[in-house]
């Protein structure tokens, strides 16, 4: 149904020419569901903008041929292109916030695709609008479909985007991310929705994505992208058997979960190379535990292993030497340093957060928002306690109320005590000791650091006002100390947060909430934004520092597989209150609570055919 060949796309950026496609090839049959793989920056969204021919004004394709049903796409001029787009080849973006046109009815915005696209008009085509509300399961189409998208949650807004995507039902439609900013039940729904209406209308679907687990569910087909390149493609029971690549075993060992409890997971050395150059061997090298000479100076093609089974690697090359890769598993070898429990830090009991709503002239208090309702929970020295739920329960904002925070925001009332202490009545130099005691560490690395502060303010501003004591030369000895635990060197003293990775960033983080030397971290999400190889690291950073230093986290998260690698117990939150609280083994493997036995059915599991 799709064939590419060859595609090459290039943009313009500050440093120079980037090639973020290079010589991409795939076929997609009809009817088929085709993965394409791999972590951020590695070009899979600028293929699917490529194929549909809407790069941004710093791109363009290069070369390559994109052939739709026999028809090369790249070469149909601009005018008849529109008929393509929706008709033929449509896409669903990830953010259905930006992608939805705000000021028009989500119905309007079915009826003019299926206007643009086929000889349907007028009441019949808002007909059309409506029924395929309801087949993507919105409740009451007729009368949401003059909603505007405002007026619906996320996941309904992610259900419009495919309505929209599907109605002028094409033959090959890319879904990009389509569910990542989705809460694991609402992703569950969207996934099967979107196998069922893939296969009820036999249409091919590419999608992208980053979550193996989610491959391991829909595709027949996978594609791994490294660096621009797809470097192997597999049948998908195939790939999640036998992955090949290094780069593939690398990723699925960086995959948390709980067989890997108490293990340091695998990360994977160094970063992915700059596109702006001209490589002379295999991307991958700098990072490969199997490289070769010859891997640093001839590039390796895309060559068969099987049938079902291509890679980009030498040594699945019938000339080389080696055939048996090593893939040293440094997991495998190494356990994380467990913490034993330590006295109890904090006891919040009957917790609850409630913010105002006012209303009228004089702004008069008419109810309240019970953001958090009654949550009691506990968490000693050396432990992690994962505070888990969907968006909107109310996890993070026990965090930043236990941080004193919501103060003159909320009405707080029930007991936090840290180390004994109240925490809600503390004021003056009290209030700053607990302070010191509780850090936090956001889940954005890119919007926690102040853009104009050099990493030595950042990380000493925390020592200096808390500690006045402390000269400044002890204060810079003491951050650097700091920098060297979280794997990053002194040179690093003297930049500005821009010029870091997002992982380093996050490393800069927790060094940061470590300068004071806390009891307690509250983590909300600090690896969401990350990839698995840097979540990997950030993870194991986590546990090695627990193990040392003896500190509690209160780990606010969505993510199982970090639920059941870190945590040791876990508090299910819904609207506002915990529905169960107990020992991960507890919970993840007897779950007592209807919702929670929900929530742990609805997370997408790697399968991993024998
Ligand atoms: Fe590693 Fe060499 Fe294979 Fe590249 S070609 S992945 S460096 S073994």
């Amino acid at each position: 149904m799709l064939e590419i060949n060859a595609l090459t796309t290039e943009l313009n950026s500050d440093s120079g020419l980037i090639r973020a496609v290079d010589a991409l090839t795939l076929t997609i049959r009809q009817g088929e569901t085709f993965a394409l793989v791999g972590e951020s920056g590695c070009g899979k969204s600028m293929t699917a903008l490529s194929i549909l021919r809407l790069l941004p004004d710093s791109g363009r394709v290069m070369a390559g041929s994109v052939d739709l049903d026999g028809t090369d796409i790249m070469q149909v001029p601009e005018a008849r292109m529109r008929d393509y787009r929706g008709r033929r080849i449509s896409i669903i973006f990830q953010e259905p916030s930006t992608s939805l046109n705000p000021v028009m009815t989500v119905g309007r915005q079915i009826t003019e695709v299926i206007e643009r696209h086929t000889a349907v008009r007028g009441e019949a085509a808002l007909a059309k609008a409506v029924d395929w509300l309801k087949r993507v399961g919105i409740p009451e189409p007729e009368r949401r479909v003059n909603d505007y998208p405002f007026q619906m949650s996320g996941g309904q807004k992610q259900r419009v985007m495919i309505a929209i995507a599907l109605a002028a039902e094409p033959d090959v439609v890319i879904a990009d991310e389509p569910t990542t900013a989705l809460d694991v039940t609402i992703q569950a729904q969207i996934l099967d929705l979107l196998k069922e209406l893939q296969q009820s209308q036999k249409m091919a679907m590419l999608l992208i994505t980053h979550d193996l687990a989610i491959v391991s569910q829909m595709a027949q087909r996978v594609a791994l992208m490294y660096a621009g390149q797809v470097v192997e493609v597999a049948e998908a029971a195939e790939f999640f058997a036998r992955p090949l690549h290094p780069y593939a075993v690398n990723l699925f060992d960086a995959l948390p979960d709980e067989s890997k409890r108490g293990r340091e997971l695998a990360s994977i050395a160094g970063s992915v190379p700059a596109l702006n150059q001209t490589f002379v061997g295999c991307r991958f090298a700098d990072r490969c535990a199997d490289a070769m000479d010859r891997c640093r100076s001839q590039v390796p093609e895309l060559g068969e292993f099987s049938s079902a089974h291509t890679v980009r690697c030498f040594l699945y090359d019938s000339t080389s030497v080696v055939h048996k890769p090593t893939h040293s598993r440094q997991a495998d070898q190494q356990s994380a340093a467990e913490s034993l429990a330590g006295a109890t830090v904090l006891e919040v009991r009957d917790y609850k957060v409630w913010f105002p709503i006012r209303k009228g002239l004089f702004q008069r208090t008419v109810g309240h928002v019970k953001a958090v309702d009654g949550v009691s929970f506990s968490i000693a020295a050396g432990r992690t306690l994962a505070l888990v739920g969907e968006s909107g329960s109310g996890k993070t904002t026990v965090g930043k109320a236990l941080l004193q925070l919501l103060r003159g925001k909320a009405q707080i009332s029930g007991s936090a005590l840290l180390s004994g202490q109240p925490l809600d009545h503390l004021n003056g130099s009290d209030l700053r000791q607990a302070r010191q005691a509780v850090q936090i560490v956001f889940q954005d690395p890119f919007a926690s650091l102040n853009p104009r502060m050099r990493v030595n303010e950042i990380l000493e501003e925390g020592i200096a006002s808390l500690h006045p004591e402390v000269t400044p030369l002890e204060r810079r000895e003491r951050v650097a100390g700091l920098l060297e635990k979280v794997g990053l060197t002194r040179g690093a003293l003297a930049r500005y947060p821009h010029e870091f990775s997002g992982g380093q960033r996050q490393r800069l983080a927790i060094a940061r909430a470590l300068a004071v030397e806390p009891k307690l971290i509250v983590a909300d999400e600090p690896t969401s934004a990350l990839d698995v190889s840097v979540q990997a690291q950030i993870l194991n950073l986590l546990k090695q520092l627990q193990g040392e230093m003896g500190v509690a986290y209160l780990f606010i998260t969505h993510n199982f597989g970090v639920v059941e690698y870190l945590a040791h117990d876990i508090a299910v939150m819904k609207n506002g209150q915990l529905l169960e609280t107990g020992t991960a083994q507890a919970i993840l493997h007897k779950p007592q609570h209807a919702y929670t036995k929900a929530l742990l059915a609805a997370v997408p599991r790697l399968v991993k055919a024998a």
